[in-house]
């Protein structure tokens, strides 16, 4: 249960989410302080976030921008990578699944009634006793390559494409949601197929990382080319092709999961 009194005594981070941005002080850093950031004063909601080195940080979703007299500065949390320590943006990440969470949770499922608060990170209905918590979803990357014929690594191939919902005009992975009941390699085979037309084979783990937007946990892969010829599911992808190693398109920023496999591959 969350006790204000008590938290607002100690020094805190502040994580302030206003609709899909975080608000920063004007040297781009968290605010930072006991109370309730300057002018915000507004309603929103609170969500404490699991204790870090001793210090309970809290998350508010305002649902208004302060005033410019407060000095905010305000970024996407995907840009806030860029500016925040690592550390920091992981928890902004943390922050936003929560409050997202509480806000798809206000209303018991089974019942309709509305929730209390468990813990930190557990809902329960007071009418029925069902139990909340936020939950993720799985969803698969794969960096598909093409060894060359010739044997030299130069002229092996990395298939990039272009997604219609990708946030910038650059090339990524295939990637999609692990559907129930299914593996994540299987769930890996199925993307391919209908995204490209095209077997794989060799399937390997490599990386994972949470994704907050809203709340996916992304599992990244290595596969190789097994057969067939690529023909682009033109409802997801805009364009796409093989590219080797000194020929690559622009690829995604450095917050993404992709861009590590790529980095990986480039460097193998
Ligand atoms: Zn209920």
């Amino acid at each position: 249960m969350l006790q204000l009194f008590e938290i607002f005594m100690s020094e805190k981070k502040w994580f302030i989410f206003y609709r899909d941005e975080i608000l920063l002080t004007q040297e781009k850093r968290l605010p930072c302080s006991p109370q309730l950031p300057k002018g915000l004063e507004t309603p929103h909601a609170y969500q404490e976030l699991p204790e870090v080195d001793g210090v309970k940080n809290l998350a508010v979703r305002s649902d208004v921008l302060p005033d410019e007299k407060w000095g905010y500065r305000h970024v996407g949390l995907r840009a806030s990578h860029d500016v925040l320590p690592l550390s920091d943006f992981r928890l902004a990440s943390k922050a936003r699944e929560l409050l997202h969470w509480d806000e798809q949770t206000r209303y018991c499922g089974r019942c309709g009634q509305p929730t209390d608060r468990g813990s930190v990170i557990s809902k329960i209905c007071s009418n029925c006793g069902n139990e909340l918590w936020p939950t993720v979803v799985t969803a698969v990357i794969v960096l598909v390559y093409r060894r060359s014929v010739t044997g030299n690594r130069d002229d092996d191939e990395l298939l990039l494409v272009r997604g219609r919902n990708f946030p910038g005009n650059y090339f990524g992975l295939v990637a999609g949601f692990v559907e129930t009941g299914e593996s994540m390699e299987e769930a890996l085979v199925r993307e391919v197929k209908e995204e490209t037309g095209l077997e794989v084979t060799g399937i390997e783990y490599r990386a994972s990382q949470p994704w907050p937007f809203p709340s996916v946990l992304m599992s990244g892969f290595f596969a190789e080319y097994k057969s067939g010829e690529l023909t682009l599911q033109r409802e997801e992808l805009l364009e796409g092709g093989w590219f080797k190693r000194n020929a690559l398109p622009v690829i995604p920023g450095k917050v993404s999961l992709a861009r590590r496999l790529i980095e990986m591959w480039l460097e193998e």
